[in-house]
């Protein structure tokens, strides 16, 4: 079942199920209230007991009714795309043409869905920012001897002050999809990571397919995210090592996966910020300042976020 199913199901139970129940449940006490017209055996009081039976009916039809059939229609056409996007991950993860159209993709699925959002873009600029998710889906690789780069225990502070960071920044819900660690062994060059133009060229190469089969695997249930873009999660790999100062490294938005160093996940929030196309900043207490220190996010830098393609209402 999808996870991203189950998610719209309870969006509309806690949104409008929900409401719509306590709105009759108010009516309906309002009836017992009223005082019963005797000249006319109560008419007021049944009249009343039939509108709120009707809009019972009508709830249930509307309502339950059309929560099941959006679950049911939502996770047939989930499974499909994600058996498509497993398919497609395939030809994603050939070495160079494969990982170029990935890149071609991701920049395509990253424009699209930034243009599709516009209205939602000016809106965060003249201070409108209702609640939106960012969901993420972190692997964990092993080393040579099989080891585990990291451990849950170990991302969870670092998941919890990013999710902390999202919300009080840009009122956006940070959603851990999954803690996965894979079976075997990694490659060295995927535990040992390039950033800039050398994580780039890496991208390109055995590095990136790796990931991308990795990813497509793992994090399975949201290949059909992935595959539009609209809600995709970012990955996050947990390596041994970030070439240079920093502790992680994102491709923006040529890539959907970002790694962090497992023993040092203090820059999760950071490359999460890069995956939603943020650059760097100077300012020191930024999120988005390259020592992976800050908490704080200016205007610009919220409405950029929230116009990512990773970042969603539902
Ligand atoms: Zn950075």
């Amino acid at each position: 079942m999808a996870k991203y199913c189950r998610e719209v199901q309870e969006w509309i139970e806690e949104e409008i199920e929900k409401p719509v129940d306590e709105w009759i449940e108010k009516r309906v006490k309002k009836c017992k209230k009223k005082k019963c017209k005797k000249w006319c055996l109560c008419c007021n009081k049944w009249f009343c007991w039939i509108e709120t039976t009707f809009e019972k009916v009508v709830k249930w039809v509307v309502v339950t009714v059309g929560k099941w059939v959006t679950r049911t229609v939502c996770e047939v056409v989930h499974t499909t795309l994600d058996i498509i996007g497993l398919f497609l991950g395939l030809i994603f993860s050939i070495p160079l043409i494969g990982r170029l159209i990935k890149e071609l993709w991701n920049l395509i699925s990253e424009v699209a869905n930034r243009i599709l959002g516009v209205l939602d873009l000016i809106l965060c600029i003249f201070g409108v920012s209702w609640t939106k998710k960012l969901r993420i889906c972190i692997i964990i690789l092993r080393d040579e001897k099989n080891t585990p780069t990291s451990t849950p225990e170990k991302l969870k502070p670092e998941i919890k002050k990013a999710q902390e960071i999202y919300r009080n920044a840009a009122n956006i819900h940070l959603i851990v999809e999954g803690i996965y660690t894979v079976d075997n062994a990694s490659p060295s060059s995927n535990l040992d990571v390039g950033c800039g133009f050398n994580g780039w060229i890496e991208d390109l190469g055995l590095v990136g397919s790796y990931y991308e089969r990795v990813a497509n695997s793992k994090c399975f249930d949201s290949n059909s995210q992935r595959l539009t873009g609209w809600a995709a999660p970012v990955i996050v790999f947990a390596v041994r090592s970030v070439t240079g100062t920093a502790a992680g490294c994102s491709l923006g938005p040529f890539s959907d996966y970002v790694t962090i160093e497992g023993a040092n996940p203090e820059c999760l929030a950071h490359e999460i910020g890069h995956a939603c196309t943020l650059p760097h900043n100077s300012e020191k207490n930024n999120l988005m300042n390259p020592t992976c220190g800050g908490t704080k996010l200016n205007k610009l830098q919220k409405c950029i976020l929230r116009n990512s393609r990773h970042v969603t209402f539902i």
